[in-house]
């Protein structure tokens, strides 16, 4: 509609002053009037000129006010008419207003305003009615248009209803036919739902389980929480394996596949997946693995499983400071048994040979095959101490030398087979870097050495190794006799004061070797401690100490303290205060003269049960001291708890003393902290007076050192006592 400036407002009425006077009235309001002398000629106006309202007289020559009415009634117009009438009939008032007129009001008017009235009443409403209509026809038209999309949707919904139904029957076929099996999780782990299949490899009906827990199905809560966890995190799993605890108890591997279900509505979050039983893969996996790793003929460790447990074995020798050895091992003329004889006596050998080499073997250790007739023997953990580890190498390539050696029934032949063995040990260098690789390829060479070497041979692929295998190995067999044959003695060591007088004595035992002469303790006192000779060594010591102890007091000498080594191994064995116990009996001697040096080591490690030994010791009278002092590991905290009476600066940091400002201010510390911990001090090592004059400035009063005097046999020590003083 177009809009207007002001209402336009059509007059009907035959007379024209009536006609007038509406107009001239209106006019003044701001309404324009257009005007119509008949009923004929008011349609037409009407139709064409579309105004806001029309006055409409009743009575009219040709078309009357009725028929204008009846007109505008049947258009559906909403065209607001008032009738304004001369008659006075309520007849024809009630007519027109059913005919649709909105008022009626009675000609001649006498007050105007009340027509004025009349028709701003009328527009106001005409125009409350059109908005509404506009509205009602755009609500009608947005319900149609929702109806529509509401019917589409409906369609839809039955097709899909339909469909649904369709995959419904099908996933029930699926379900019920499933060799996977199909379950639903809620998120407390209740089996919501589980399809029969579950019976078809495990002892579980359906029924049974539902409802109950899956941690019922499901007995590692690890895998469990891991299970959810990944499912909350990434809303899937594929191929989880987790075992499924059959009712008897039985671990069935189980592949998942599951996803996390968010349901719409009152419905519970799900978890819906399905699970198959993987034991065959699982074996198949297993045997793959198996054969991967391990040799068919011998079911010994292949090269692959062998290199991968040296690489691992040579970063932890690294890490702990440990040495490992490799044995490679070739039979010799093993192809003349197998050309000879044909292979399954040859791989019958081969086997017979396979179990010799695993008996005894320690847990640690690996056999290997190589292949054909190559064997590998892998030692792990030989010790912190190269020359040592070497030893116990070679000793184990004889004890396989001389197993090997022996006969073998194998059908109704009797073969002899005899090793060259090659050794290589690891690390084999400081900060070395080799791999496996090459240290198989060390103790490979060193095998071709056995075998260049006549076979039937040990060697070692570096010389150095070999040499002190040899020289350790012939210590060890020599040292079981030295006892026996009188070789061993103990010197004496003064201990003094600043002065050079004797307070005391370390005891420190000699090796003297009928060809090589005296050996040191630092090389043989090791080898003790590794084969456990060390045990009955070191109760020869200290009996021998007692009884020289017990010899000068009779004899009337000043000895007011001689201190004794203890070994680690010693001190640890279950009996050692007993023993300690049973040799002051037996000698005589005076237990609070004898003094034990203990190692750092020694007492660290196992706190309690050392402080229960040591002040088992001390209620016996013994002084007990720290030995070598400053080079281990020992913490102010542990030392406070341990019933110590002196600690001895190891002669590392006197030896020091004088270029090493570190080392003078370790001395330093040691000395004030041991005055703190009320623990005597001694310094071992002193060779010179600068030493002494530094020391003896730091408050240290008790010395020992070549500058005093070097570890001397009984009887220059005991001229020592007589003196009572080293100068
Ligand atoms: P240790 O207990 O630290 O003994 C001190 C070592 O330092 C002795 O070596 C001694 O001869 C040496 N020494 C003393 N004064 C000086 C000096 O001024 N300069 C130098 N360079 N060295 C000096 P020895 O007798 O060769 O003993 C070596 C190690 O063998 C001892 O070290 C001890 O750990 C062990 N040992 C000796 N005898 C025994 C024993 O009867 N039983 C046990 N378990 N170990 C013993
Ligand atoms: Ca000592
Ligand atoms: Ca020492």
């Amino acid at each position: 509609m177009t809009q207007r400036k002001n209402p336009l407002i059509l007059t009907i009425d035959d007379e024209e002053n009536i006609r007038d006077s509406f107009r001239l009235f209106l006019e003044d309001f701001e309404y324009d009037v257009i005007e119509a002398s008949n009923g004929r000629e008011g349609i037409q106006k009407i139709k064409q000129d579309r105004p806001d309202l029309v006055l409409c007289d009743l009575r009219m020559p040709d078309i009357d006010g009725l028929e204008v009415l009846q007109f505008i009634k049947d258009q559906g117009q909403e065209i607001p008419i008032i009738v304004v009438s001369g008659t006075g009939i309520i007849g024809d008032a009630i007519e027109a207003i059913r005919r649709g007129a909105w008022n009626y009001l009675l000609k001649p008017i006498q007050d105007m305003s009340v027509l004025l009235h009349a028709i701003s009443q009328a527009l106001e409403r005409s125009r409350l009615l059109s908005e509404n209509k506009a509205y009602q026809e755009h609500l009608e038209e947005e319900v149609s248009r929702r109806t529509e999309a509401l019917q589409k949707t409906m369609q839809e919904l039955n097709q899909s209803h339909q469909k649904v139904k369709d995959n419904e029957e099908k996933y029930r076929l699926i379900f019920e036919n499933l060799q996977d099996v199909y379950f639903e999780f809620l998120l407390d782990g209740t089996i919501y739902e589980i399809s029969p299949s579950i019976s078809l490899f495990s002892l579980y009906q359906r029924e049974k389980i539902l409802g109950e827990n899956i941690s019922t199905i499901f007995p590692s809560t690890q895998k469990r929480e891991r299970l959810m966890s990944m499912l909350r995190r990434e809303g899937s799993v594929t191929d989880y394996e987790i075992y499924l605890q059959d009712s008897d108890g039985t671990l069935i591997p189980c592949s998942l596949n599951a996803r996390y279900q968010e349901t719409a509505g009152k419905n519970p979050d799900k978890i819906c997946g399905t699970m198959r039983d993987i034991t065959e893969r699982k074996q198949a996996e297993a045997r793959i693995e198996y054969l991967a790793y391990f040799d068919a003929l011998t079911e010994l460790p292949n090269r692959r499983l062998l290199l991968d447990r040296l690489e691992q074995n040579i970063s932890r020798a690294r890490r702990h400071g440990h040495y490992g050895a490799m044995l490679f091992l070739d039979l010799d003329r093993f192809k003349n048994i197998n050309d000879s004889l044909g292979h399954p006596i040859g791989d019958a050998l081969l086997k017979e040979v396979s179990k010799r080499l695993t008996i005894d073997l320690r847990t640690e250790d690996t056999v290997s095959r190589l292949g054909g007739d190559e064997f590998v023997l892998l030692l792990s953990d030989l010790g912190t101490d190269p020359v040592n580890a070497a030893a116990i190498a070679q000793q184990k390539a004889e004890n396989i030398q001389e197993r090997l050696a022996q006969k073998y029934q194998i059908s109704e032949h009797v073969l002899h087979v005899t090793p060259s063995i090659g050794v290589a040990m690891f690390p084999s260098g400081e900060g070395g870097t080799e791999s496996g690789n090459d240290i198989l390829r060390y103790a490979d060479t060193a095998m071709y050495r056995a075998k260049d070497d006549g076979r039937d041979t040990i060697r070692f692929f570096l010389p150095s190794m070999q040499s002190a295998a040899d020289e350790r190995l012939a210590i060890e067999k020599e040292l079981r006799y030295a006892m026996e044959k009188n070789e061993l003695s103990l010197f004496f060591q003064p201990q003094v004061e600043q002065s050079g007088a004797i307070i005391g004595a370390e005891t420190l035992l000699r090796w003297r070797h009928p060809e090589k002469g005296f050996i040191s303790p630092t090389i043989f006192i090791p080898v003790a401690e590794a084969t456990g000779l060390i045990l009955p060594i070191g109760h020869w010591v200290l009996k021998t100490a007692c009884k020289y102890l017990k010899k000068w007091t009779d004899d009337g000498l000043p000895v007011k303290h001689l201190a004794v080594n203890v070994s680690p191994r010693q001190f640890r064995h279950p009996d050692f205060v007993h023993q300690v116990h049973a040799i002051f009996e037996e000698t005589g001697a005076d237990p609070s003269l004898l003094g034990l040096e203990l190692t750092e080591g020694m007492v660290i490690d196992n706190v309690v049960d050392t402080i229960e030994k040591m002040q088992a010791l001390k209620q016996l009278g013994i002084e007990l001291s720290i030995d070598d002092f400053g080079t281990g590991y020992s913490s102010l905290a542990y030392l406070k708890q341990m019933p110590l009476d002196i600690l001895k600066i190891d002669q590392s940091f006197v030896r020091d003393i004088a270029s090493d400002a570190n080392d003078a201010a370790i001395v330093d510390t040691i000395i004030s902290m041991a005055a703190h911990l009320e623990l005597k001090v001694i310094a071992e090592g002193v060779e010179t007076e600068f030493e002494l004059t530094f020391l003896a400035g730091k408050g240290c009063k008790m010395f020992q050192g070549y500058h005093f005097s070097r570890p001397v046999p009984d009887a220059e020590f005991t001229k020592q006592l007589q003196k009572g003083k080293v100068f």
